[in-house]
């Protein structure tokens, strides 16, 4: 069980009269977060994830690997390092590299700080032997660091200069196998956001750098977003404004059905997918073997989602000014256990209420989304006042109430702020509950998945 006195939680104090730069404060999560002691500032756009915020970042890269691998994903880890040389053969060293982190080492050759793996990806694919049209598709991840050197990093872990990102690479035999595959993973995005329990849009994307002929983002909606999209309330249309060159050539009616229904929201991004084709497969050599065993090049697809600007955007989002909040499935703990003062008349006998409680509860939800504060030398309203800011789904309160004669009571208090008196079969019940929906929102992919599996396996005849 996870011990309050033991956390490493170096919150930071801001003296009342302290300049804080406007820019500073845009982001609520952002200074939540920092005050908080989750995150702690390194050196200018990085960040250092202390260990509770490390547990939802743990979380949230357990959730996205079920969807990948439920989509036919394989992980696999490939170098940060990727020789500057590929990029050269792609023509993307030609374009603005004021973004990317350069080295060389000591014999003088240049690797980039990968801000993104096609090349190294489709590099290797193209060096491993020839490759049979019964071996595709081929759908591979990895989970790692990404590197880029923003002009303006900001917002902390939205916009950070090194960030964690989920990236995947399919390779298929045709266009149309393509598609499929990329109908397969973005339905796996869908899913994923969806258990984040989240509003979300997907829209219609400009390519970029990547190339390509299809690309879809995912934003959250925020008003921190850096993006306008457009959404039409007439049909299904959502797109970039990007996408029409800037804000101002975007349409006033929507460009799929003419309605005037549309209206701009800022997004924030947080996934992007693309079907690239043969861009880089053609000039790095990666192909496979057709069924009259002539090579041709893999049709290729990307999938990235940022890991950590997934989990500062969903807090921006879901947020107060005061208090955290985290997507049920991501929280850092399920439950804390607030225990009574040290010295209070009623300490004896409410710790034994609160031991045989974190025994309970434990069966319950496992005790490692249990966090017990038992921080005796500090009241129970200075811990639940931290409980709250943290925004734990749900703190129990073992005060002097629990230990009434008569119909005794535990505080329960949700993270909508919500405090309720219950008694311990009840709050027992409320705990089941929150488990029992996390499991409905695991339970759910499952079914999902292995329906679009069967629908796969009728149009490949065979089993990823
Ligand atoms: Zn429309």
């Amino acid at each position: 069980m996870n011990k309050a006195s033991r956390l490493f939680w170096p919150t930071l104090v801001t003296p009342k009269n302290a300049v804080v730069k406007p820019t500073e404060q845009l982001s609520r999560s952002q200074k939540l977060l920092t005050e908080l002691g989750l995150v702690k500032a390194g050196s200018n756009g990085t960040y250092q994830i202390m260990p509770i915020a490390q547990r939802t970042i743990d979380k949230c890269i357990q959730l996205v690997q079920r969807n990948m691998q439920a989509a036919g994903g394989q992980k696999i880890s490939l170098p940060v390092l990727t020789p500057a040389q590929l990029w050269k053969k792609t023509g993307r060293l030609d374009g603005d590299i004021s973004e990317f982190y350069m080295v060389r080492d000591r014999s003088g050759k240049q690797f980039l700080m990968s801000p993104t793996h096609e090349e190294a990806v489709t590099a290797m694919l193209a060096s491993a032997a020839p490759i049979s049209y019964r071996q595709l598709p081929q759908r591979l991840y990895q989970i790692g660091p990404k590197f880029r050197d923003e002009l303006k990093s900001r917002f902390g872990l939205m916009r950070a200069k090194e960030f964690l990102m989920k990236d995947m690479y399919s390779f298929d035999v045709s266009l149309d196998a393509a598609r499929q595959t990329y109908a397969t993973v973005t339905a796996a995005y869908e899913r994923f956001f969806r258990q984040l329990e989240l509003p979300f849009v997907r829209v219609e994307a400009a390519s970029g750098i990547m190339g390509g002929s299809q690309s879809h983002e995912y934003h959250f909606i925020s008003p921190v977003g850096e993006d306008t999209l457009l959404q039409c309330s007439n049909c299904s249309y959502a797109g970039n404004t990007e996408v029409f060159g800037n804000e101002a050539d975007a349409p006033s009616t929507c460009p799929s059905c003419q309605s005037a229904q549309l209206s701009r929201v800022r997004g924030v991004e947080v996934a992007h997918t693309f079907l690239l084709g043969d861009k880089y497969s053609k000039p790095l050599g990666a192909t496979f073997l057709n069924t009259s065993g002539k090579p041709e090049p893999l049709v290729m697809g990307c999938f990235g989602i940022g890991i950590t600007r997934v989990i500062a955007a969903a807090l921006e989002v879901l947020s107060t000014e005061q208090q955290l909040r985290w997507p049920k499935l991501l929280a850092p703990y399920d439950v804390c256990v607030i225990g009574p003062k040290a010295g209070s008349k009623e300490q004896a006998s409410a710790e034994r209420i609160e031991h045989e409680l974190l025994n309970q509860l434990a069966q319950i939800c496992g005790a490692e989304q249990l966090l017990h504060d038992e921080r005796k030398e500090l009241t129970i309203g200075k811990r639940l006042l931290d409980a709250q800011r943290l925004g734990h789904p749900l703190t129990i309160v073992v005060g002097a109430k629990a230990t009434q004669l008569e119909a005794p009571k535990l505080e329960l208090h949700t993270s909508g702020s919500e405090k309720l008196e219950l008694e311990v079969a009840e709050v027992l019940q409320l705990v089941t509950q929150h488990e029992q929906h996390k499991q409905q929102l695991l339970q759910s992919q499952l079914e999902e998945t292995n329906s679009e599996q069967q629908q796969e396996q009728k149009r490949f005849g065979h089993v990823h």
